[in-house]
């Protein structure tokens, strides 16, 4: 057991060359878990590409069907709490490698739906003060629940002040183009297709980066490239496309990918629809060894109370 000033690493698992996930207690209370992560891409060297992932939440609010760390919220992190997941990371590394690393990205991307918690616009103002890394990349990704509007509205702030001219990755997880399948994947108020739209525009103007649209492609969720097209604007959105990863709760509530890697033809078909109106697109299988090692989002919280 390791114990900093902010947590007490209770597990690390996982691969070095795919992902290693820590499970985290935080202030001494055992049902404050969270759990971050160090992840890298087999293929770039760590000392080109770099990827921690952090938890903004206990828990989160929203349960989506897709995702571990949902169902069982226990507040937010506070700012000090979030750094401090990042210093450990970057801790356990030669220091040399924040300065020179080509692509560092922090991604507020594990549990807890980042744009609940204020505490994550603080960390994001402060991160380019703290870590002197050229190559920093912050990345959001979220459902874009309605209560986040105001949020949004100081990232964007954030964005065109602090990150203006700087490569900053917003991801809006939309995973289905239909609206009772959206509601069933992420059982949230969220904001509609034009206003996301329009805040992608706004968000696009601060620097070099598309906003993605992702797709978690999942069995009898549909896509349709023309809805796509007509709510959202190819010259500042690109689509990204995964699959959806398997969790205990995908599980139970019956969720299959719809890209199996050995059935590549119809996702060929989605990308070429969507790259003929005009859209960039992302297709991101992703290293399936991440699944066998179970490193998807919350699936370690929960086998750690489950033990
Ligand atoms: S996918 Fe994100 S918003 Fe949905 S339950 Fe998981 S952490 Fe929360």
């Amino acid at each position: 057991m390791i114990q900093t000033n902010a947590f007490e690493i209770l597990s690390k698992t996982g691969d070095p060359e795919i992902a290693e996930v820590y499970v985290a207690k935080f202030r001494g209370d055992s049902n404050l878990l969270a759990e971050f992560v160090e992840a890298r891409d087999p293929d770039v060297p760590k000392d080109e590409k770099w990827v921690i992932i952090v938890s903004t939440q206990f828990g989160c609010p929203v349960g989506c069907s897709m995702c571990d760390a949902g169902g069982d919220f226990r507040g937010n992190l506070t700012a000090d709490e979030i750094f401090g997941q990042i210093d450990y990371i970057i801790g356990q590394n030669p220091l040399k490698r924040l300065f020179s690393v080509e692509k560092f990205k922090i991604q507020f991307a594990r549990m807890g739906e980042p744009t609940l918690n204020p505490a994550v616009l603080d960390v994001l103002r402060d991160i380019p003060k703290k870590y002197d890394a050229s190559g920093l990349i912050p990345c959001i990704a979220t459902v874009a629940p309605t209560a986040s509007r105001d949020w949004l509205e100081n990232l964007l702030e954030i964005r065109c002040t602090e990150y203006m001219g700087r490569p900053f990755q917003l991801q809006l997880s939309i995973n289905s183009t239909d609206e009772v399948s959206r509601d069933k994947l992420m059982p949230v108020s969220k904001i509609g297709f034009k206003d996301l739209s329009n805040f992608a525009q706004r968000f696009f103007e601060g620097g070099p980066r598309k906003v993605a649209l992702n797709f978690a492609l999942s069995e009898g969720n549909a896509i349709e490239p023309r809805i796509i097209a007509d709510n959202f604007d190819s010259k500042t959105c690109c689509v990204k496309i995964t699959p959806l990863n398997p969790t205990y709760r995908s599980r139970d509530m019956g969720l299959k990918t719809a890209l199996p890697p050995d059935a590549p033809n119809e996702v060929d078909r989605l990308c070429n629809e969507l790259q003929d109106l005009g859209f960039d697109v992302i297709l991101s299988i992703g290293d399936t060894r991440e699944n066998q090692i179970g490193s998807n989002c919350g699936m370690a919280v929960m086998k750690m109370r489950e033990s």
